[in-house]
Parts: C-alpha cells; structure tokens; sequence
C-alpha cells in the first residue's frame, strides 16, 4: 500500500497510522521525496482499505500490488511529467526529442551539434563525457572539463543536457553542469548510484539493463524514488538476445508495456537499440508510434569520423528527417 502524507500531518497521527499498520502485520516503509511524504506497506494479508484511510493525516492511500510501488500506474495514474525548466517539458503528450554525439568531442563538435539542434527546434542535447567502453583501449571521453565548456556552451543557446554519471563520486562534480543524469544501460543495477541519485534535485533517465527485464528497470526506478527524487524518467535501449544481425534486439514491447505499468516518461533510445546506422530511423518512427513519450539518438556532423558508436550515428541531413517524420507521425498518432 502506498499511504501520502498530508502536509500537515502531526507526530502524533503519524504514529497512530504506523501502529495501524503494524497491525495489519504490513511493514512500513517512510519515505520523504523532495515532492511529498509516503509511507510504504509491504505485506501479504488483504484489509479493508477503509480501517485505515479514514485516520487523520493522510491525504491520499492506494492498494498497489506490484512489488515496485512509487513509480507504479496503480498508485498514479495520471502520467508524470518532466520540467527542465525554461519551459521544457517531457512526458504527458509532451514529446521529446535529444540527441547529440555518442562521446562530447571538443568545442567544435559540441557547437556544430548544438546549431544543427537549435536548427531543428530541438531541446536537449545527449552526450557522454564519461564514457562507459567495453574495451578500456577506446575513448573513454573528455570528463569534466568537457562538461564544463559544453555547458557553457548549452547555457548560451538555451540548451539542456542529458549525460551519463558512471559512479557515486562524479554526482556531485557534475551537479551543477547537468539537466539530466543517465544511468547507463551496465549501471541500471548499481544500487548505491541509485541510492545517491535518490538525493539529486535533477531529472535521473535509467536505461534499461543489458539483459535488464522490464520488471528489474522498474525496480531501479523506484530505488531513485524511494530515495527521494520524483523526477525520473526510463529508457528502453535495446537487450541483448541471440540475435547477432543488429548490435541489441531493440524491444518495441517494452514501450506500451512500461506505459502501461508506469506514470513515467518512456524514452526511446534506437541507435543502442538496433546499432546500424541505416535501421535507426525505421526503429524510432515505430517507438514514436508505439507511444514513447521520446527519442533519443546519436548525430555527428561526420560519423564516420565519429570517437565512438559511429557505426549507428547519423549525420545531421539524416537527423533533420528523422526529426521532420517524427514530428509528422506524432500528429497523426
Ligand atoms: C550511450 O548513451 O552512449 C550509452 C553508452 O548508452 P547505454 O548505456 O545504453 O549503452
Ligand atoms: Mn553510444
């Protein structure tokens, strides 16, 4: 059960509802958001929701019988949306689209990218500069000093900024140059960068697991929520299967599912997902249809000069169309 706290709730009539609980032998779970107050019941046995919504200090009690609770559709039904402030909103019919190199380059890649951006009307820009690489021979990116300057470079032109944090100690380093923290697709179960991202006044976007079920992304999600940050978002980038004709098996399903289960914003990332530069237009015009409430995709000016993924980056002639069919499809869905 999920019990909202009014705001007004006395020390007193908290307790009273802990005891009330207890009885119903439910374990109680508190949890203070930077957005409201919860307290959590994790138990088996069916009670009458009535025993305890009546009691004073509660504005708010659902049954949720999903084993993730805060970021279940059972709880909130109404869907969430993202604010990255200046009037940039994702999720709730407000469709977004990010993209942007697979690692920040250099001054000139990052201003080449953000005209190309700002040409197409859109918002935020993706970029790693702390690059998780499967060999540790490849760019491993320009760390913290490229997040400073093409932060300063975003601020300038209006910009916001999704990129990857690797590990606890580089959240609070990047704090201040973010719009958004990504966790990676081989951090989606690192329960102390969950934990600590729980703390951050910054919208958090988890990427699913490499072999991550959609239930397991779920759980990840509730860790940053129940750890107090509501500003979440998921991203469904692809799992790896038996396939070997594209780099991940991209999982369409999980766009509608996630809907469905979840009042967070679903993001579609299809250059991890199908990794072939030639297919990622066809995948993102199918998430677009299949409800995603946005596409992320990798752009360079030239990607077959690209540091990293050039092999699904598109140039900019083949990210404007892609813009122009998504924008389209939109409408029509
Ligand atoms: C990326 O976005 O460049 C990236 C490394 O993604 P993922 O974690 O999905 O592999
Ligand atoms: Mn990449």
């Amino acid at each position: 059960m999920i019990i909202q706290l009014a705001p007004e709730i006395t020390s007193d009539q908290r307790e009273a509802l802990k005891t009330q609980i207890s009885s119903l032998k439910y374990k109680t779970n508190e949890v203070r958001t930077q957005i409201g107050e919860y307290i959590i019941g994790i138990g088996k046995e069916k009670f009458d929701v009535r025993n305890i919504g009546h009691l004073p200090g509660i504005k708010d009690i659902h049954i949720v019988s999903d084993d993730y609770k805060l970021v279940s559709r059972k709880w909130k039904v109404n869907q969430t949306t993202i604010d990255l402030g200046d009037g940039v909103l994702i999720g709730d019919g407000h469709f977004a689209l990010m993209a942007g190199p697979c690692s920040i380059e250099g001054e000139e890649n990052i201003v080449k990218t953000i005209n190309h951006l700002k040409e197409n009307g859109v918002q935020i820009m993706r970029g790693g500069v702390f690059k998780p690489r499967s060999s540790p021979y490849s760019f491993r990116g320009m760390g913290i000093e490229g997040l400073k300057l093409w932060y300063q470079l975003a601020r300038e032109n209006g910009i916001k900024i999704v990129t990857e944090v690797m590990q606890v100690s580089q959240i609070e380093e990047m704090h201040d140059y973010v719009d958004m923290f990504q966790v990676g697709a081989r951090n989606t179960q690192n329960f102390n960068l969950l934990d600590e991202l729980g703390k951050v006044d910054k919208a958090v976007m988890i990427k699913r697991g490499i072999s991550g079920t959609i239930d397991e992304l779920l759980y990840s999600a509730e860790y940053v929520f129940s750890g107090g940050n509501e500003k979440l978002l998921l991203c469904e980038r692809g799992i790896r299967t038996y396939e070997r004709a594209s780099r991940n098996t991209f999982d369409i399903n999980a766009i509608p599912i996630l809907k469905e289960k979840t009042h967070l914003p679903v993001i579609a990332d299809p250059s991890h997902g199908v990794g072939i530069r030639d297919h990622v237009e066809p995948v993102a015009l199918a998430s677009t249809v299949a409800g995603a409430d946005g596409v992320i995709f990798e752009i360079h000016e030239k990607p077959e000069k690209a540091f990293s993924d050039g092999q699904q980056t598109l140039d900019y002639e083949e990210s404007a169309k892609l813009i122009r069919k998504m924008r389209a499809l939109r409408e029509l869905v």
